[in-house]
């Protein structure tokens, strides 16, 4: 999901990583270093660099840019490269928002930054599946200052750099304050995340001898990830939906009729896989199974509402409106979270319905995958349903709950096994159609 702008950097060797190690000792965490993938431009200004190869910033590689970056400047000649003097630093969760800020001693702007061959970026180390780095750096695109995020691998390399979505102000000259979202880092909720802010410069061997870095704080600071537990959510988009963008290579897996006996084995293995999905529960069985709704929300996955019930509600009115009503407030009385997406019995739908549904507060949410799972065609007929029938931006449908279910729940870590090796990531319905979720 990330635009990739540029051709990736090679960063000098980041040390053993093991879990205790989340800490980042000084003189092992690099700073940037360009490759070599070109010939060493004009050595003014080198002073940082040294001899190191490729001392050239990214931009002014052929190809290597996206058309949004002037030409580098010459380096004043005489001028020491040196990096910013760093004033203070910190990393802040705001739900599903990480907030960092840093303040410099040294003005500066994402121009100058690149006329110094300066970076000024953000160091992410957390665990997911093993040890994982990144880093956001600040750029500049056009006159905005934005950020980049890049895996830094465990050989020392790292990943191609990317646009990171986020909110960024540069207002101050000695400061920056950026939002973007853990999902856009793609950090795990929950997880201790060992961050500090380096400034350095371009060529700089962090493990030698040079003073071309700086780092605050020194040996990094360790935020431990609450899971953002939302409240609620806002409706986006059209009133009934029956799938996301096709120019997305994203699917969204939904589940029904739940919760059940069933719904902590389909959770287990979208948890092995790493994968959110979205619940449409039955009110009526909320209460009773309170403790698995939590769940559900806790590993990252959205519930919906599917009415109290499960009758036939296309006619709208009243009746519609208690069966959908009660069971937004069952699921907000068992996990605090009240849903805004809601999915008919049966898909039976109206133009009523679906606008009585988005006066409540949702959309209606069908689907263009249906893998018939409740008439128990068999596993194998459950995987092909599906892979045969995703396109961009589906939503799959799924059971969960109604009855028995190890065929689906069998068909689903080689569903998701087979869409990930085909490109797909999976996200949530509010994901997929971008409601918006709102936090304590
Ligand atoms: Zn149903």
């Amino acid at each position: 999901m990330f635009k990739v702008v540029r051709m990736s950097r090679r960063l000098p060797l980041l040390a053993t990583l093991t879990l205790a190690l989340i800490a980042i000792p000084t003189g092992v965490v690099a700073a940037p270093a360009p490759d070599d993938l070109t010939p060493v431009a004009s050595a003014a200004g080198d002073g940082g660099g040294g001899a190191a190869p490729g001392n050239v910033p990214p931009a002014q590689r052929p190809g290597s840019g996206t058309g949004d970056d002037a030409p580098v400047e010459p380096q004043d000649t005489g001028t020491a490269l040196a990096p910013l003097g760093l004033r203070s630093a910190a990393l802040t969760q705001d739900g599903s928002v990480l907030a960092w800020t840093a303040t410099t001693n040294a003005r500066w702007s994402p121009a100058s930054l690149r006329r110094n061959r300066q970076t000024l970026c953000l160091r992410l180390v957390y665990e997911a599946g093993g040890v994982q780095s990144r880093e956001v750096c600040v750029r500049r695109t056009g006159a905005t200052t934005t950020l980049t995020l890049a895996r830094v691998l465990k050989s020392g390399g790292h990943g191609p750099l990317h646009a990171l979505s986020a909110r960024v102000s540069h207002r101050d000259p000695r400061a920056i304050s950026a939002r973007f979202t853990l999902e856009k880092a793609g950090i795990p909720e929950g997880s201790a995340v060992r961050w500090r802010v380096l400034s350095s410069t371009d060529g700089c061997n962090v493990g030698g001898t040079r003073d071309c870095f700086r780092a605050r704080p020194a040996n990094g600071a360790v935020l431990q990830l609450r899971v953002p537990l939302p409240v609620g959510c806002i409706p986006n988009g059209p009133d009934f939906v029956t799938n996301g963008s096709r120019a997305k290579r994203v699917v969204a897996l939904t589940f029904d009729d739940g919760p059940s006996t069933y719904t902590n084995s389909f959770l287990d293995v979208l948890k092995q896989k790493g994968v959110k999905a979205t619940f449409f529960m039955i009110g009526q069985q909320v209460a009773p199974n309170a403790s698995i709704a939590r769940r559900v929300l806790a590993e990252g996955h959205e519930i919906g509402d599917h009415t109290w019930s499960h009758p036939n509600v296309s006619a709208g009115g009243a009746f519609a409106s208690g069966q959908i009503t009660s069971t937004a407030n069952a699921i907000q009385t068992a996990t605090g979270f009240r849903p805004c997406a809601f999915r008919a019995p049966g898909g039976a739908i109206s133009g009523s319905l679906t606008s009585l549904a988005r006066g409540l507060g949702f959309n209606t949410i069908q689907w263009d995958v249906d893998t018939n799972d409740w008439q128990l065609p068999g596993t194998e007929a459950d995987y092909q349903r599906v892979v045969n029938g995703v396109h961009n931006g589906s939503i799959v449908l799924m059971h969960d709950g109604g009855g028995p279910r190890s065929q689906g729940l069998a068909a689903l870590p080689r569903i998701i096994d087979t869409l990930k090796a085909r490109g797909y990531g999976f996200v949530t319905v509010a994901q997929l159609i971008g409601a918006t979720m709102t936090y304590r």
